[in-house]
């Protein structure tokens, strides 16, 4: 591990720093040959999709379709290192229990199947036909299904995710909690009630055509790094790219493009934003309430900035919004934004200007109580300039897990919509309950409060990834049964149920063969409704690995039988799967033939077509208030307390850690600091480098603590602190959830920072 250290960083994104950290990877994954091998064939039409990030495929790329962190997803996979069942022999739960994230899963590949033994306090080989067996027999102990969990992370594949849903539904629970309840759910939720579709409209295309591009609470250096090098495109061609962020990304400053052989031997750079606004954590609604004023304004004095055709034409409840937008005083939105009249009004210009805009946004946006109301904000100032369903507009909520999208399209939703149970019933020849299950936030209440006794995660690190992260881990251990399927080593695989398993998958860059040794298809989403094959190209990293499909269909056999369904028959080829979605889910018909055509097929989005299959058959303006004060300004007053925001380094994915360092932000060989502001630092009498302990709400008895923090001065607006998850969930209640969305608030903990006990 790289020394400590707390720096300056003057580079731009990527460039030859990105090169670097490629090379580190490649090597550190003990494999360097066969993974420049793998990079060959990534995001490739013949190769596979990396399971990084949702960001889209360009139609002609290039040979090197992939960023440093795709590198980075993709070495961590390929890894040579293996957890066999000597390792588990050697390391107790509890002594794993000591290491952290990155230790745990740098351990590598997991090989074979593993069981709980409470007894030895290590987890033992268990045979593939015993563990579904044990699987089974827990299910239908259950006295409700509805006492059973099916969580998704966004990894898994379509095919795989299609079959997991099936189960859960066919076993009779509809709690289908996924890593979306986390991450978009609000912008789901805003865009169907606005527009009638929960997904973006915008193609890649588009962004070619755009006059202006908008990003709220998105980092996509880190996050979706070949976004970079479409907004660099854009940039370059006069674009106007205006960063709405709380914290200066260099990302979103200046990015230098590894492909560009010129640039990086002059060690030049491009300019991506030519706005960058810092709004307060929670402030984005009230900066876009702030330039539709102005948009009314220079309308009222100039009479041609409103498209009132598209007005007209397709939207409902404009008038009701323009008097909400002229009765929203400059006061509450400067106080609450944390900008001034000035700067916004700069950026209502911009837009102004325009005559085709996209906006972007992340989890800045999506992770606050308000989140709902800031999506529909955003959509209703697009709605004002009619920038929705024409070319180079739109809207662009940007997806973090490579098939996140996807999973929801095929049926992983606690509330699935009536239409598609309807279908199910149909093709299946069944009956379907319709009561609405549990979402992630809703799961961890329901196995704390006893209602819950059996959780199966397909892919990802539950208990790492969710908020109030102790009482998550002590409902987590009240269960009668905990079941992981994945690929490496993690946190969630100690926090056991009463028995426990660990079910080793094939990963994504590795060859998924049929009965007669032809290599599987799998298919994924991305952000852009583009559906796409990915087949892996490596030898799986043991024998005794199985597809997802094949572990949900070995558990579904022995819980359900196959007279309805033949689980293993479709998971033997994914062909017979895409088959029943065809029949069942409107705009994948032909799919085994379109998925294989150049860069497969688009789903569609009816809001580009300017169709909107709301209840009013148009596009809704809504009307909402503002918050009366969102944290920081309830936390303004209160001595001790800032507004924390949880965020990624740019050495992770999610809840995978692949290093201790934060380049851009000039972090180095640690991971436990704590970004503060100037000010705030005197106001709370910490200085730089100081350990502090992070103290979060415990006034339902329920400790919230994350301890040993050092204190990193750092370009953020007063009262808006940033740390790292996972360390800092356990500062998030439970209960600080998103309205309508149910989504953790992880972009508004109220945190309290003390000197902390630990000595330097
Ligand atoms: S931008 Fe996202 S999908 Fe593309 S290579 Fe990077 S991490 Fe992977």
């Amino acid at each position: 591990m790289s020394k400590e250290r707390i720096y300056d960083y003057h580079h731009p994104a990527a460039g030859w720093g990105a090169l670097k950290a490629v090379g580190i990877h490649l090597k550190h994954s003990g494999a360097p040959l066969s993974n420049v091998r793998s990079l060959l064939k990534m995001n490739q039409p013949d190769g596979f999709d990396c399971p990084g990030c949702a960001w889209g495929d360009p139609e002609h790329g290039s040979s090197f379709e992939f960023c440093e962190n795709g590198v980075k997803a993709v070495t961590w996979e390929t890894t040579a290192k293996r957890v066999t069942p000597k390792f588990f022999k050697s390391y107790s739960v509890t002594e794993m229990k000591q290491w952290d994230d990155y230790r745990l899963e740098d351990q590598g590949r997991l090989t074979s199947p593993m069981r709980y033994n409470r007894a030895t306090d290590h987890y033992e080989p268990v045979s593939w036909s015993d563990a579904f067996a044990l699987v089974g027999q827990h299910l239908k102990a259950l006295d409700d299904p509805d006492q059973a969990l099916f969580y998704t992370s966004g990894k898994a594949g379509n095919e795989s995710a299609y079959l997991f849903q099936l189960f859960a539904r066919l076993y009779g629970t509809n709690n289908l909690p996924d890593c979306s309840n986390m991450c978009h759910e609000a912008s789901g939720t805003g865009l169907i009630e606005a527009l009638g579709i929960g997904k973006g409209s915008v193609l890649l295309d588009d962004f070619e055509k755009a006059e202006a591009i908008f990003t709220f609470g998105q980092n996509p250096g880190t996050n979706h790094p070949r976004m970079m090098g479409t907004l660099r495109e854009a940039a370059e061609r006069g674009c106007e790219i205006v960063a709405f962020n709380t914290l200066k990304e260099r990302g979103l400053e200046r990015f230098a493009d590894p492909q560009k052989k010129f640039e990086m031997a002059r060690r030049g750079s491009h300019r991506i934003s030519s706005m960058y606004l810092c709004p307060k954590l929670g402030g984005d609604m009230a900066a876009i309430r702030g330039m539709a004023k102005v948009v009314f304004e220079r309308d009222a004095r100039d009479g041609d900035v409103l498209d009132r055709e598209f007005l007209a034409k397709y939207t409902t409840q404009f008038d009701e919004y323009r008097a909400l937008v002229e009765a929203t005083g400059w006061e509450v939105i400067e106080s609450q934004s944390g900008l001034t009249r000035d700067e916004i009004t700069q950026a209502a210009e911009i837009y102004i200007r325009s005559k085709a805009t996209i906006i972007c946004w992340a989890m800045g946006i999506t992770q606050h109580e308000h989140s709902v109301a800031t999506v529909r904000e955003i959509v209703n100032f697009l709605l004002l300039r009619g920038n929705i369903g024409k070319p180079g507009a739109g809207t662009c909520p940007v997806r973090g897990h490579s098939n996140v999208q996807g999973d929801r399209t095929v049926g992983v939703n606690e509330k699935a919509p009536e239409w598609f149970m309807a279908a199910l019933e149909k093709f299946y020849g069944v009956t379907l309950k319709r009561d609405h299950g549990h979402d992630t936030v809703s799961a961890i209440g329901a196995m704390r409060d006893g209602k819950c006794k059996v959780f199966i995660g397909l892919a990802g690190n539950f208990a790492r990834a969710t908020s109030d992260s102790n009482v998550c881990e002590q409902a987590l251990e009240s269960c009668n049964l905990t079941v992981h399927i994945s690929t490496k080593l993690n946190r969630s695989h100690l926090v056991t149920g009463k028995d426990a398993l660990i079910l080793p998958c094939i990963g994504r860059v590795e060859i998924d063969a049929k009965p007669d040794g032809s290599p599987q298809l799998i298919t994924v989403e991305d952000s852009m409704s583009m559906v796409h094959g990915s087949a892996g190209i490596h030898k799986p990293a043991s024998k005794e690995l199985l597809s997802e499909a094949s572990i949900i269909a070995g558990i579904a056999e022995q819980t359900l039988g196959s007279d309805v369904v033949k689980w293993t028959w479709l998971a033997e080829d994914y062909d017979r799967i895409r088959d029943h979605i065809a029949q069942i889910i409107p705009g994948f018909h032909d799919f085994n033939a379109r998925v294989r055509e150049h860069r497969g097929f688009w789903l569609g989005n009816p809001g580009a077509r300017r169709e909107f299959p709301t209840a009013t058959g148009k596009a809704n303006f809504l009307a909402a208030q503002l918050p009366v004060a969102v944290l920081h300004q309830k936390l303004a007053k209160k001595q001790g307390w800032v507004t924390l925001q949880t965020m990624r380094s740019h050495d992770q994915y999610n809840t995978t850690i692949y290093g201790y360092n934060d380049r851009y932000r000039g972090v180095e060989g640690q991971r436990r600091v704590v970004f503060l502001n100037k000010a705030d630092m005197a106001r709370l009498g910490v200085t730089k480098g100081q350990w502090v302990d992070l103290i979060g709400i415990e006034d339902d008895g329920v400790q919230r603590r994350a301890e040993s923090f050092r204190v990193v001065e750092y370009d953020t607006p007063e009262g808006c602190a940033a740390a790292y998850y996972p360390e800092t969930n356990p500062l998030i209640p439970l209960d600080s959830v998103g309205f309508k969305s149910n989504t953790p608030n992880s972009k508004s903990v109220a945190i309290r920072i003390v000197p902390s006990t630990r000595i330097a």
